[in-house]
């Protein structure tokens, strides 16, 4: 009988067994994965945090999670981070003139973390020449910038296994169970099904959670997207290589001649660029790939996909990336049709509010940590915290309740989400 079997060896499977094992001492716990742990959606050497968020549960939970990660940094882990910030930016007067509102709401609301400051349009100039001048403003996070999700997640896992945690090569294939509650997990190997008993069972398969969820007869309302990002060489030195993760607020209408128009109407992806698209688009200066390079991404394709473990580039994607943020970097249009030096593909797991989800399930003994979106790296320590708890059975705090799947079935909190009137993004 092991403690736990935690499925899935990505960021959010790994931060759990540590913290698990932070609370037991030693443990005897079960890390499951077809793959090498940190091998899909959590491989990325080069992951932005920030504490920044417009939900005060989750900008506790970056806040703790970021916290977590220092003590990791005094313990002696190396975890490469940098601290360039991010910046948001708009050239739309009216959310230039919310970005101050924004940010003195959050001080009246006493919001944990280190909060933004708003950048005005001359400042923008003064310090970020390469920006387009019809910037009207920006929002800089302090607490934000850089960091090895690979370095953080193998940190954790060394941890975990210095006081018991063990890795096994397999899909989890089935959970039994006996009078309403875990008795065991099935695993399939190369080597044939084994059964490990056990009463409590993680799903943290992050984008391929749903069948896991079927497992063990809970159902929740996530889906998966596909999301991108390419690395092209910055050969003109267009952006300064100090400059911080920077973020278009702005939708964006791009022009196209007429036979592009004609091929991305050809292409299924393609079809969504012929319309405005929303904002997001960003840019950061990222020498992970290749020396003085930048690493773009545009989350422009709201769509649910399937999710495979290594997506290809879609053809029209960089080019389409590469113009879009050539309308606020103005010197990236020399950059229309270069070579791509990396392309980073995967898949966000999300559910309606935008918020992981971290708890217990329907069948007693049996946990979900996932729809991590694209926050999995910079909060896992503190989601890997929560999950723990609930395995623990620790009397439920406020954060372990902001998350826990039970909001999903509240059928007034996704009518307030559908309204509008709870705030799903990032901003
Ligand atoms: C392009 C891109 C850029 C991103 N950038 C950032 C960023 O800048 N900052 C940030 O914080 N986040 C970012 N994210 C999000 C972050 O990468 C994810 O939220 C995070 O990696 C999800 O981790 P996970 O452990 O939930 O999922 P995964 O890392 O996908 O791990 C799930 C694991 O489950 C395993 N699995 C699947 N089926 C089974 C099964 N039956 N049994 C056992 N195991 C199974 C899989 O093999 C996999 O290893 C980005 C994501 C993408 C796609």
């Amino acid at each position: 009988m092991v403690d736990a079997v935690i499925a899935g060896a990505g960021i959010a499977g790994v931060a759990t067994a540590w913290r698990l094992a932070e609370r037991l001492g030693t443990t005897s716990a079960v890390l499951v994965d077809p793959g090498p742990p940190l091998s899909v959606t959590s491989n990325r050497p080069e992951a932005n945090y920030r504490d920044w968020w417009p939900q005060r549960a989750m900008a506790e939970l970056a806040d703790r999670s970021l916290s977590l990660v220092s003590g990791l940094l005094e313990d002696g882990a190396a975890i490469p981070m940098d601290r360039r910030g991010y910046l948001y930016v708009t050239r739309d007067p009216d959310r230039a003139r919310a970005l101050g509102e924004t940010v003195a709401a959050r001080v009246r609301d006493r919001f944990p973390g280190s909060g933004a400051d708003v950048v005005d349009a001359a400042t923008l100039r003064r310090q970020w020449p390469h920006l387009a001048p019809e910037l009207l403003a920006g929002l800089r996070v302090r607490r934000a910038g850089g960091i090895d999700t690979v370095a953080l997640g193998r940190a954790m896992l060394e941890r975990a296994a210095a006081r018991g945690v063990t890795v096994e090569r397999g899909a989890v294939v089935g959970v039994e169970s006996r009078a309403g509650r875990v008795v065991a997990v099935e695993v399939a190997t190369s080597t044939g099904t084994r059964r490990l008993a056990t009463d409590a069972f993680v799903n943290a398969a992050g984008p391929f959670a749903v069948p896991l969820l079927a497992m063990v007869g809970a159902d929740l309302p996530m889906e998966t997207v596909l999301r991108q990002k390419v690395v092209i060489a910055d050969t003109r030195g267009i952006v300064p290589r100090g400059a911080p993760f920077t973020v278009s607020l702005d939708r964006q209408r791009l022009a196209w001649s007429d036979s592009e128009r004609a091929e991305l109407e050809r292409s299924a992806d393609g079809r969504l660029v012929l319309d405005e698209l929303p904002g997001g688009i960003h840019v950061k200066p990222d020498d992970t790939a290749a020396a003085s390079a930048l690493k773009l991404g545009w989350a422009w394709d709201q769509r649910a996909s399937v999710p495979i473990p290594d997506p290809a580039c879609p053809p029209t994607f960089p080019r389409m990336v590469v113009r879009g943020a050539a309308t606020w970097i103005p010197g990236l249009a020399a950059y229309e049709g270069a070579p791509i030096l990396a392309h980073e593909g995967g898949f966000y797991a999300r559910v309606p509010d935008g918020q992981p989800v971290i708890g217990r399930l329907g069948l007693e003994g049996s946990y979900v940590v996932g729809a991590m979106a694209g926050f999995g790296a910079m909060m896992a320590a503190g989601a890997g915290d929560l999950a723990a708890a609930w395995v623990t059975g620790d009397v439920p705090t406020e954060a372990m309740r902001a998350f826990s799947p039970a909001r999903l079935r509240d059928e007034a909190y996704l009518a307030d989400i559908r309204s509008g009137r709870i705030a799903t993004g990032e901003l």
